[in-house]
């Protein structure tokens, strides 16, 4: 037997129709606030990532599913979206058509990780990402954007933790404090961090390594590396988090897994999943336009984790279950061609209905009308179809009522 491929995973009905239930409300949120979808390709050039996701990541240097393809390119499997949308954002110019550009997207991302509890190696992302602004103000945009599609999913217990790496030039002053204060510990930490110390010394403050986290908890940090534009906005956009009651703690050590981040990096962390906790994330990257080649511009997005998102929203209270109005119950080979016919015609006009398709004696198809819970049921055998005169049954009531076969669907309305 072929079995799907480690890390991957079907979804199959009912479950299908919870995530289905929670794409829509996610969508209509995002058309509510002006945002259109985007939908990029799954391959992409593997120099995309290496570029806007930063060398020294773990996605680059372990996490990419990239192959070379019959014509000797270097293509990889997306593991994020957001250099595919900054691509395509320069690619078709649309820096030159509009002022602000606000996509989302969802789809799935590739990432060859070991597969545990909520980490898989295909997932699925919905995500933001808003071009061409630089305001604090599409900072709080896609916080609250988000925070609604998490309210409206009914998750529970959930938190947002924000930080501001500050600008290039406070990220440059952040790191000199680091590397000052990591010093004469740095041969105590892991060899990650050893290596991250002289490569991208931020990543080591998402160590999770204990010897690693007993020496950054003793380090004091504060937003002194913040310039004075810099804390201006990350106030504004505290302030107006308080104001909009968003649940949010301030967390000097988030620093997101992505070099391309500048500014306002936050994380949504939701009780009940262990210790891949982390929902959704986000933040602003400036400087990812310019670095995958277009005009420096303005940025900020977010994605969520949808199969996280899933294990912790309460989405049968936003599912409605709907069942199919009609069942057509048929006693033999004819009745199943007359119901088949009545079938097609019924369902153009907007009526859900289905059929027995395995001459199932007439007890054992009531009962699976039964348990699909189908508003009504007709059976169909020989006297049905010589007077063209059958028996309506409603399933709920038990009332049943003569109709003509060819006025079903005036008799269901
Ligand atoms: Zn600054
Ligand atoms: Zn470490």
């Amino acid at each position: 037997m072929i079995e799907s491929i480690k890390g991957t995973r079907d979804i199959l009905p009912p479950e299908s129709e919870l995530w289905r239930s929670a794409e829509a409300v996610a969508r209509g949120i995002f058309a509510k606030s002006g945002y259109g979808e985007i939908r990029t390709p799954i391959i992409e050039d593997s120099a995309l990532f290496i570029r806007g996701v930063g060398k020294d990541t773990d996605i680059i240097q372990k996490q990419m599913y990239s192959f070379t393809d019959q014509g000797q390119r270097n293509i990889c499997l997306r593991p994020e979206a957001t250099a595919s949308v900054v691509r395509a954002y320069i690619e078709h110019n649309l820096h030159k058509t509009e002022s602000i550009v606000k996509l989302f997207y969802c789809g799935t991302m590739y990432r060859s990780e070991k597969p545990q509890a909520g980490r898989q190696r295909e997932f699925t992302q919905i995500g933001v990402e808003v071009l061409g602004s630089y305001s604090p103000y599409s900072d709080c945009e896609i916080i609250v954007l988000l925070d609604d599609i998490l309210k409206a999913l009914h998750v529970g217990d959930y938190q947002f933790k924000i930080n501001s790496l500050g600008c290039e030039k406070d990220k440059e002053k952040f790191k000199g404090y680091l590397k000052q204060s990591i010093k004469k510990d740095v041969k105590k930490m892991c060899e990650d961090c050893q290596r991250r110390y002289a490569s991208n010394i931020l990543r080591i403050l998402d160590c999770k390594n204990e010897q690693c986290r007993t020496i950054l908890e003793s380090l004091d940090i504060k937003h002194d590396y913040l310039c004075e534009e810099c804390a201006a906005d990350f106030n504004k956009i505290t302030d107006t988090l308080k104001n909009e009651n968003i649940n949010f703690k301030k967390d000097p050590f988030l620093v997101r897994g992505l070099d391309y981040y500048t500014k306002v990096v936050f994380e949504v962390t939701a009780k009940g999943l262990g210790s891949q906790d982390a929902i959704a994330a986000g933040g602003r990257y400036n400087n990812l336009v310019k670095e995958l080649g277009g005009p420096q511009t303005g940025a900020c997005g977010f994605a969520i984790g949808v199969e996280r998102l899933m294990a912790v929203a309460a989405c049968d209270k936003i599912y409605q279950e709907k069942p199919l109005d009609l069942f057509l119950v048929c006693m033999n080979d004819k009745a199943s061609q007359e119901a088949f016919y009545i079938l097609h015609k019924l369902r153009l006009r907007g009526i859900s209905c289905d059929m027995d398709y395995s001459t199932k004696s007439l007890k054992a198809q009531m009962r699976y009308a039964d348990k699909i819970k189908a508003g009504f049921v007709i059976v169909i055998g020989e006297n049905e179809l010589t007077s063209r005169q059958g028996m309506l049954k409603n399933m709920k009531t038990g009332d049943q009522k003569q109709i003509t076969l060819d006025k079903i669907a005036e008799s269901l309305c």
